[in-house]
This record gives C-alpha cells, sequence and structure tokens, in this order.
C-alpha cells in the first residue's frame, strides 16, 4: 500500500487544498494530512478547529486520515511508513521555498519523495491568508472555500 503525506498549516483548509488532496488520492492508496505544529507562526484557528474543519470538509474522500505532528515531517513520514510527501505549487514564487525544503528533506531521508501538484486555473491564486484576510474585511469567501470555512469565519470575525 502506498501512503502519502500532505503536510501543511491549513489555517484554514481551502478549496485549493482539496482539489490537491483529490488529485493525491487519484496517485496513492492513502492520504495522510497532516498539520504541522510550527511555533513560529501564530494561527488564527486552533489546532483542533482546523483538524475539525479539514475532517468536515473532506467527509465524502475515502482513504483519507487527518492527523498533526510537532516534529521532522520526513521523520513523521517513516513512522507513518509513507513514500512521499505531496505539496502544492501555484506559481512560480512557491518554486523557491518549497525547493529548499524538499532539499533538506531528501538531505535528512532519500527514501521518501516530495511530489508537486498543480491545482486547476481556478485555485492557482488562492492562499488560507488571502482568504483571511478577504473575511475579515467582510468579503465573499464562499467560492474558495466548503461552506464549514466560510461559517465558522464569519463567527470569528463576527466578534
Ligand atoms: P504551509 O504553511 O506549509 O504553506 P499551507 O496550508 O498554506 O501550509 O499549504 C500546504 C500546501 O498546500 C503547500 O504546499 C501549499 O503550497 C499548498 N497550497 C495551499 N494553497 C493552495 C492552492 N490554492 N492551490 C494549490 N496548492 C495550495
Amino acid at each position: 500500500m502506498r501512503t502519502a503525506i500532505y503536510p501543511g498549516t491549513f489555517d484554514p483548509i481551502t478549496y485549493g487544498h482539496i482539489d490537491i488532496i483529490i488529485r493525491a488520492l487519484s496517485l496513492f492508496d492513502k492520504l495522510i494530512i497532516t498539520i504541522a505544529e510550527n511555533s513560529s507562526k501564530e494561527p488564527l484557528f486552533e489546532l483542533e478547529e482546523r483538524i475539525e474543519l479539514i475532517s468536515e470538509a473532506t467527509t465524502d474522500l475515502k482513504n483519507l486520515e487527518v492527523d498533526h505532528t510537532g516534529g521532522l515531517i520526513v521523520n513523521y513520514a517513516k513512522k507513518k511508513e509513507a513514500v512521499a510527501l505531496v505539496r502544492g505549487l501555484r506559481f512560480v514564487s512557491d518554486f523557491e521555498l518549497e525547493f529548499q525544503m524538499a532539499w533538506m528533506n531528501r538531505h535528512l531521508d532519500d527514501s521518501i519523495a516530495t511530489i508537486f501538484l498543480m491545482p486547476h486555473r481556478r485555485y492557482a491564486h488562492l492562499s488560507s491568508s488571502v482568504i483571511r484576510d478577504i473575511a475579515e474585511l467582510g468579503g465573499d469567501i464562499d467560492v474558495f472555500v466548503p461552506p464549514c470555512v466560510s461559517n465558522r469565519l464569519k463567527e470569528k470575525f463576527a466578534k
């Protein structure tokens, strides 16, 4: 069985992430969406809320697991017997940081590949941070995030 890990912050999950998840599920037997707990980022949504939103937004998808880790992602992948890490590439500016991370992960463990997938064009300019900013200013985000995320953002910024 071929398992892949899709690591990220998912603060919050968007249709761009879900597009990548669906593409990855067509390539692997199992995908684990893993929230990487990153102490240098102050997230809008708590870890538990992000897990809840990912689970709710992906209930219709099979062969999917949602988890989190505070450690090195390659160590986590090894523990889960995964063969690959999945990352999404939107624009050329994503390349630099993604390549740096992929090289470093290869250095740490050459047995785990990094696979880059491109989303549909309609999600190519979408990021969680843009969604947070637009939601905070009261803009319409419903075409970019699942209803559970949209509702939670509205609740958060109504306070
Ligand atoms: P990170 O903080 O690691 O970038 P994110 O949750 O923002 O975490 O993203 C996780 C992965 O999903 C990254 O590889 C990112 O490039 C990718 N991603 C985020 N948004 C999109 C999108 N709209 N289309 C394709 N990939 C995306």
